[in-house]
């Protein structure tokens, strides 16, 4: 479970441009919800997503994850709750060029099983596994800047899932796709939460919240309504 109290971000803090971006974002999101955060340009959306992500900290209020103070933690501790605990799935798809598909994927592997040494043809399994999860086992020997827009993003969600995250957050993971893609994507994640996974994704595209069970705008900072039950 997801807790906000009371959330304040100010960038550039105690500097003459200082800008109070979140003034005040409490909510709650429960385990295996699937809820989309809407507002226009520069309301605070990812401003608010970097920090559920543990990418960027707050000034005040509390933040828990599973009844743990994610701002009490330290540095190191944050980007370990986020290796294990979190997954991001960007706009951009942020993957690296002239690997393949597979490489791709077994990269966040490589990094979480330093530790627990797991073997590289397990963690080569493990990755084909969240490829084929996505539909894009065939396209795995396939370097990623050879793949369309929407076989990217399905590359990027077998990443971000490979670790397996009980939350994945979203920061308009449709912006550069078609319409049709769009809906083959939000299928991707409504599969993912009908497994369990938690999923909170920041949209602008109407379309996109419409697949989620609950909408979350959000205007100048702050919380202005919420829609349960979005979906029938
Ligand atoms: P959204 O994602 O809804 O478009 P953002 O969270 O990116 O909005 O931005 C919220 C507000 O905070 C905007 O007015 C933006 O200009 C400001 N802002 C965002 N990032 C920074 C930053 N690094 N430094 C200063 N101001 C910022």
């Amino acid at each position: 479970m997801i807790c906000l109290k009371d959330i304040v971000k100010t960038y550039n803090k105690g500097k003459s441009n200082a800008y109070e971006a979140l003034h005040g974002i409490s909510m709650e999101i429960g385990d295996g919800e699937m809820a989309a955060v809407i507002g226009t340009s520069g309301a605070g959306k990812s401003t608010l997503l970097h920090i559920l992500a543990c990418i960027d900290g707050y000034d005040s209020g509390e933040y828990t994850i599973d009844g743990e103070e994610v701002g009490k933690i330290s540095e190191r501790q944050m980007a370990q709750e986020r290796n294990e605990k979190i997954g991001m799935v960007m706009q951009d798809f942020a993957l690296v060029e002239g690997f393949t598909a597979l490489d791709n994927v077994m990269i966040p592997l490589d990094f979480a099983d330093r530790k627990r040494h797991r073997k590289r043809k397990e963690r080569r399994e493990r990755a084909l596994e969240m490829l084929e999860l996505v539909g894009m086992a065939e396209f795995a020997e396939k370097q990623t800047n050879n793949l369309s827009g929407g076989q990217k993003q399905r590359v990027a969600i077998a990443w971000a899932i490979v670790n397996d995250p009980s939350i994945i957050l979203a920061d308009e993971p449709t912006g550069a796709l078609d319409s049709a893609t769009t809906r083959e994507i939000m299928k991707v994640f409504r599969d993912l939460n009908e497994q369990g996974r938690t999923i909170i994704i920041v949209t602008h595209d109407p379309e996109v919240a419409e697949e989620c069970s609950r909408v979350i705008r959000i205007e100048d900072g702050r919380i202005v309504n919420e829609d349960f039950d979005n979906v029938d």
